[in-house]
């Protein structure tokens, strides 16, 4: 299981909707299946110029406020990484998900997807593969490709990762990473030092991940190669708390499985309120939950086609100990674009146990500690002649004892197991004893909150959320209503016509906006109101147009794509005030 969820039906919406935003995502060169002129690769998108542009700036703001605002690190760790990391993962054993292979043409698809696309079961993901063939047959599903009935196909597990050979050979695999994380938690030595032994403390990373999906489809919404922003919260369980208080106040839109189950409705529910009513149970998840929600606004997700929804208990990914995804509706689907999940100590465990490294951070106590502790000191020379070559394995076995339970020294004779074997040693003979110690601290082995943001569906939601069409003298209008600070371009110039000294002024203007470190793009070819719906199809906020009037007197009219609403302003003040719109320091309608 990937733990990823399936998208759900949702109310409303049209399936119209994403067909336009490929048409519109190709022509305008936000993002096209790659090597298409070798026929495409399926699950591999190229972003083209304003796809990456906005990309970048999606990946910027949540560096902003993940990394910078909240104080945390961030890493950049290879994507390829060896087998003994997916081994002590788990993604080895584990990552799988259905596969059902049609015996009569050969395609092969999720069995999951199969239930979920033709009947009215939501998380068939959460099913074992028995019941998911079961359903399979018992509702006559067929193959998408050919037709041909699929009942009696068993459902097996494919596992997702991409494997690879690190140098040439075999002998050494290596998997492309199916998560950013655990290029963190394999440093997490490190990166406890790093932050000088003091939790909580945070490590970012933003970069590419790989699943090799059995059908990738909706664009960029399942692909095989794909961006994630994932941030690791390392705190220790008994005392960290995070600064809620912050976000106390943020309504969520809620899908707890309570609601799943129960009405299918979402609750709001503050922060606070989610906190001490128990529904969300980690004050972290809930935190990260509050922090966000601003932000999934700040770029420009429709809050009104936005949820947080909670796994069901069969959908866990396999380190999870609870877990709730921001979903977004598209096309009249819900899908997961981030995931918040309580890793509890799962991976620094594992990773602990399978480096034979300490993965724990040790906490300096406020004053030194007096405490009993059970030791021994076992007679060798009576264990050697009594037990020959078990007798080293016994010595251990006793000092393991004492610290598990040293109420066994109470006897005559204490049994410990060694080598397979069971043996009885006289009390005597252990040395044991109970010793006060002062201690200083203690080691800690953090737990850890992971949200994890799929960027790709982050962009392509604010490409869909962001589309509208309206009609403009007379004329019908498609723009791109994404906000200001995360729009491609944030400024198109434009010369009224191509005469007179009009483009060498206008060039001059974007030339001058552009070292004021604004994004802009120079048009003077067509006419006017053409250049305009350019501009308005790539979502670019604000055109500046140079006409005779500048000339005149220097001030230059500025167009606002939404309200197409157009002011004067000095060429003086221009790249201030584009950059306070940008920034959101200003509003149009304040100009
Ligand atoms: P997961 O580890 O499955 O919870 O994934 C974390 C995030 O990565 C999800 O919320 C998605 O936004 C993103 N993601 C996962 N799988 C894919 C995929 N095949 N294509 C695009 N994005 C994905």
């Amino acid at each position: 299981m990937t733990g990823e969820s399936d998208p759900v039906r949702a109310d409303g919406g049209s399936e119209s909707e994403v067909d336009r935003i490929a048409e519109l995502a190709k022509r305008r060169g936000f993002f096209t299946q790659t090597a298409d002129v070798y026929g495409g690769v399926g699950g591999f998108y190229t972003y083209g110029p304003h796809g990456t542009a906005l990309k970048d700036s999606v990946e910027e703001s949540w560096r902003d406020l993940f990394i910078t605002r909240q104080g945390n690190m961030e890493v950049d760790a290879p994507t390829i990484l060896p087998e003994a990391v997916f081994e002590a993962s788990g993604h080895l054993e584990i990552f799988d998900d259905m596969i059902l292979e049609c015996s009569e043409c050969g395609a092969t698809h999720r069995a999951d997807h199969l239930v979920e696309d033709t009947t009215d079961i939501e998380e068939a993901e959460s099913l074992p593969p028995e019941e998911v063939a079961e359903l399979v047959a018992g509702h006559d599903i067929g193959c998408p490709t050919c037709g041909a009935a699929l009942a009696g196909e068993p459902v097996g597990e494919f596992n997702l990762m991409f494997e690879t050979n690190i140098g040439p050979g075999t002998a050494a695999p290596g998997y492309l990473r199916p998560e950013t994380a655990q290029g963190i938690f394999v440093e997490f030595p490190q990166l406890a030092e790093y932050a000088r032994n003091q939790l909580p403390f945070g490590v970012g990373q933003v970069g590419r991940a790989y699943r090799n999906e059995i059908s990738p489809r909706k664009a960029l919404v399942r692909v095989r190669e794909f961006s994630q922003a994932e941030l690791e919260q390392f705190y220790d369980p008994e005392t960290d708390e995070p600064p809620l208080s912050r976000v106390a106040d943020v309504g969520l839109p809620l899908y707890s499985v309570e609601q799943q189950r129960e009405n299918g409705d979402l609750r709001e529910l503050t922060v606070r309120e989610a906190v001490d009513n128990g529904v969300i149970e980690s004050e972290w998840i809930a935190y990260y939950l509050g922090l966000s929600l601003s932000w999934y606004e700040s770029i420009g997700v429709d809050m009104d086609r936005f949820r947080y929804r909670q796994h069901l208990p069969g959908e866990l990914s396999h380190y999870a100990a609870d877990c709730w995804d921001a979903e977004t509706e598209i096309g009249g689907d819900w899908v997961e674009v981030t995931g918040f999940a309580d890793r509890g100590s799962y991976d620094l465990d594992r990773h602990a146990a399978h480096s034979g490294e300490s993965f724990s951070v040790f906490k300096q106590y406020d004053d030194p500690v007096t405490v009993e502790r059970p030791t021994v000191d076992p007679e060798m020379s009576e264990l050697g002649p009594a037990f020959g070559g078990a007798a080293e394995a016994i010595a251990d076995a006793l000092a393991e004892r004492a610290r598990r339970d040293p109420d066994a020294f109470d006897e005559e004779v204490v049994t410990v197991e060694a080598n397979g074997d069971s043996y009885e040693v006289p009390v005597e003979h252990t040395g044991f004893a109970i010793e006060e110690v002062t201690e200083s601290g203690e080691h800690v082995t953090p737990h850890v909150v992971e949200p994890s943001f799929g960027v790709g569906r982050l962009v392509y939601t604010v490409l869909v959320h962001a589309y509208r069409e309206d009609e403009v003298d007379s004329e019908s209008r498609r723009y791109l209503a994404v906000p200001p600070a995360v729009a491609p371009t944030t400024v198109g110039v434009f010369p009224l016509m191509d005469r007179d000294e009009l483009p060498d002024y206008a060039r001059e203007v974007a030339g001058r906006l552009r070292e004021a470190g604004l994004s802009v793009t120079y048009d003077e070819t067509g006419a006017i109101g053409r250049r305009y719906r350019r501009q308005d199809e790539i979502g670019t906020p604000f055109c500046v147009t140079i006409d005779y009037d500048t000339l005149e007197a220097d001030t230059v009219t500025v167009r606002e794509r939404d309200s197409t609403a157009q002011v004067r302003v000095p060429v003086g003040d221009l790249a201030d005030t584009l950059r306070r719109l940008r920034d959101g320091d200003t509003e149009f309608d304040q100009l």
